[in-house]
């Protein structure tokens, strides 16, 4: 499934919800900027720190981006682009699609491509909001023609959906920063991870995804992981990474190119 050479493939990828999350998950949040003021964080201080370190590092990466977000901040997904990293697809906002109907769906799909498409390269990657993949989501990325999605909790390696061209690259909470480090006034009792908590639960379960010779995907989000302390960190476990051998730092689209040709 790999290229020659390699055992275990990572990709670092970034859901950019900025402030979208928050209005999306509570509507009165529209009006309360020192709510919203956490996800502009991600506008502001976290992509060009993230930016900065994938250049460091010479890693390619896929952002996921809500359509609103990137017509709100087109300078932003600008200097993405501008570094080679991969554009996605993440809805238009942040509801998710279990909560829309089909037509509402397609037209946040459809509205976020012809967004991004803008940037220059094709957009061929998806990922719902929230990981809320409906029972119509599949059918929508096979009509407007995505090579992959990243949506699913139910392996450790690429596979193809049943009956379509659909690559998914799956995912899991546990590899995800939100469940470690959200933090929102409705749930104070929620305490805040420590980092090396974090690291060692992502560096425990890298290690066993490389010695399956699976996909490791990292999804985090630049309002969150982007806290500096936060990014020593994933500096270091970058680091950690590259001593192990055979291992292929890649965007989700250079993946999903590369294992469609040997899954059926
Ligand atoms: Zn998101």
């Amino acid at each position: 499934m790999w290229p020659t050479g390699i055992k275990c493939t990572v990709a670092f990828t970034f859901d950019l919800d900025a402030e979208s999350v928050w209005i999306s998950g509570n509507p009165t949040n529209a009006d309360k900027p020192g709510v919203l003021s956490q996800g502009r964080y991600a506008i502001r201080v976290a992509v060009p720190l993230i930016l900065e370190l994938l250049e460091r590092n010479e890693i390619p990466s896929t952002f996921f981006i809500i359509g609103k977000v990137a017509e709100e901040h087109p300078e932003t997904v600008r200097a993405i682009a501008d570094r080679g990293h991969e554009l996605a697809a993440h809805g238009y906002t942040h509801t998710p699609p279990t909560d829309q109907t089909p037509e509402e769906e397609e037209e946040s799909i459809v509205r976020t491509l012809s967004i991004l498409n803008g940037y220059g390269s094709k957009v061929v990657g998806y990922r719902s909001p929230s990981w809320e993949f409906s029972r119509h989501t599949l059918e929508l990325l096979e009509k407007h023609q995505f090579a992959y999605s990243s949506n699913m909790m139910d392996d450790i390696r690429p596979y193809l959906h049943p009956g379509t061209s659909i690559v998914e690259l799956p995912i899991h909470w546990l590899l995800d920063d939100a469940p470690h480090f959200w933090f929102a006034k409705d749930t104070w009792n929620k305490k805040i991870s420590a980092i090396s908590e974090v690291r060692e639960i992502w560096g425990a379960e890298f290690e066993g995804i490389y010695e399956l010779g699976g996909l490791f995907i990292l999804t985090m989000h630049p309002q969150i992981i982007g806290r500096p302390s936060r990014l020593k960190m994933l500096e270091e476990f970058m680091t950690s990474m590259r001593s192990y051998t055979g291992v292929w730092f890649a965007t989700c689209a250079d993946i999903a190119e590369q294992v469609k040709e040997h899954l059926s």
